[in-house]
């Protein structure tokens, strides 16, 4: 756990955006013993103004690396945020003709955990407010409304000054900081800025898939329509359908597609027409109304993955999160992986004695192959749950992985293992065992083939002695 105040300086700290990874920033670095202050463009999402305007409910799985930096920066923090959570063992396939398959995650009835978004940023920006009532270390002062839109590295010391201009009054203020941290998400206007200082390698991927959010609504007296212990999946190839339970008894679902399909569905009929052809059941537990409502109401979503290197500009300023490494979201692992860089972070901070120089170029050289398989393992995903989840062979190379898995306890790990239960295992650490396995496996498969031409010839070559004459 975070525990040893900071010796070396009470340095400044801005950390730009309250997202997901910001807030969780602000919070470690309060607990390193610095100075912090929270930029966030928006409004508090706590106020009830805001709720109003963001009444979709996004829901996120977080699993072990997530849960591990989680526990890294504050133990109670994470048994409060896991108190809500609803746990998914496995994927339930949903075919078209409405049967339903249940394809597990783990050995071990291990699970990757749904949790609201929106809940699980309100609960971090909470514990911001706890920690400054409790008077340990300087408070974190938090800014919304307050969006950054300019840096620049100033003066000997060439420490960062933010512009930040109020989203009300338009006016702008500057802050200089030892150092800034920026959680600003895939479209960071920091990593603009840094981009004129550091001679950054970077990519922004967009892929051809959008993303709609619909709803199931609870059953009677809240109840779940479908196993709520599954991340639900209508996989058909070219696009499909997801559900992730939530604590009320709903499911926020999402309907990805290639962009071409999504806007082509732009009348009512041809949305349920559609949804009756390829999502019977789906429909059924979504409602026709309600499904023709979000289709044509909720905003469409992009998908883009964003590569960079290095991360940092000296110890001056780093990227985190989605502004360093947004990713598509289908192994989950998005806001996993920000978690997890924050914690690799502070670790690396902890072992240069809080040199950021060190500790950022150690971050940036250290981080960036890891981040480079997630980032292929996420787009890569996207194949395996619309459309490999149904086919036979994928199906047998799973089983044989899992029962290698049992049999080989600890000396066999299934990726998805890897990935989302042992945040222990570096994600390149993890696709270079994947890669041995696999090679097994397919020699395994080769022998068997070999093994059954072989069998097959012989008996026949048996019968054909016996009763050919
Ligand atoms: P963000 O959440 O984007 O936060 C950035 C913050 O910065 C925002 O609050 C923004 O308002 C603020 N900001 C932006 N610009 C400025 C500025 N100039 N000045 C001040 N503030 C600024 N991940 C998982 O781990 N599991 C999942 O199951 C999962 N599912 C997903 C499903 C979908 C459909 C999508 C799109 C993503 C999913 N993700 C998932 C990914 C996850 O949502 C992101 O990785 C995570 O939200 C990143 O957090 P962040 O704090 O880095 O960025």
């Amino acid at each position: 756990a975070v525990v040893s105040l900071n010796q070396e300086k009470e340095k400044e700290v801005g950390v730009i955006g309250a997202g997901l990874v910001g807030c969780l920033t602000a919070l470690a670095l309060q607990k390193k013993g610095y100075k912090v202050i929270l930029f966030e463009l928006r409004q508090d999402p706590r106020l009830k103004s805001t709720k109003e305007k963001n009444l979709r409910s996004i829901n996120l799985a977080i699993s072990d690396r997530g849960i591990k930096a989680l526990k890294y920066v504050d133990e109670n923090l994470a048994k409060k945020v896991l108190d809500k959570v609803i746990p998914m063992r496995g994927r339930m396939i949903h075919d078209s003709k409405g049967n339903q398959e249940s394809q597990l995650y783990g050995l071990y009835g291990e699970s990757i955990k749904s949790i609201d978004r929106g809940y699980l940023n309100q609960e971090l920006l909470n514990e911001i407010d706890i920690i400054n009532k409790s008077g340990v270390g300087y408070p974190i002062e938090v800014l919304f409304g307050k969006k950054l839109i300019n840096l620049s590295f100033l003066g000997e010391e060439e420490n960062p000054t933010v512009t930040i201009v109020d989203q009300s009054s338009h006016q702008e203020q500057i802050f200089e900081f030892d150092f800034i941290v920026s959680a600003d998400g895939a479209f960071s206007a920091t990593r603009h800025y840094l981009q004129r200082y550091v001679r950054m390698t970077f990519k922004q991927e967009f892929i051809d898939t959008c993303y709609i959010e619909l709803s199931i609504p609870a059953g009677p007296g809240n109840s779940f329509l479908i196993d709520p212990n599954h991340l639900h999946i209508w996989p058909r190839d070219k696009f499909m359908l997801i559900a992730l339970p939530n604590q009320n008894g709903s499911f926020t679902s999402t309907f990805f597609s290639s962009w071409e399909l999504a806007e082509s569905l732009n009348t009512d009929t041809k949305i349920l027409n559609f949804f009756k052809e390829h999502f019977e059941d789906g429909l059924k537990l979504i409602g026709e109304d309600n499904l023709i409502s979000s289709f044509k109401n909720n905003p469409k979503g992009s998908l883009v993955q964003i590569h960079c290197n290095p991360y940092n500009y000296k110890g001056k300023a780093i990227l985190i999160g989605d502004a360093a490494h947004g990713m598509v979201p289908f192994y989950g692992q998005g806001m996993n992986c920000g978690f997890e860089s924050l914690r690799i972070l502070l670790e690396m901070l902890e072992k240069n004695n809080f040199n950021t120089e060190k500790a950022f170029n150690q971050y940036s050289k250290e981080r960036h192959q890891d981040l480079e398989v997630i980032l292929k393992l996420a787009l890569d995903n996207y194949n395996e749950m619309s459309h490999d989840v149904t086919s036979i062979v994928y199906l047998m190379r799973k089983k044989i992985d899992s029962f290698l898995g049992r049999l080989l306890r600890g000396k066999w790990l299934p990726l998805y293992t890897m990935i989302s239960f042992r945040g222990d295992i570096p994600y390149s650490e993890a696709i270079s065992i994947e890669k041995r396995q696999q090679n097994i496996i397919k020699k395994l498969e080769a022998a068997i083939f070999v093994g059954t031409i072989y069998a097959a010839v012989k008996i026949s070559k048996y019968f054909a002695s016996k009763f050919v004459k």
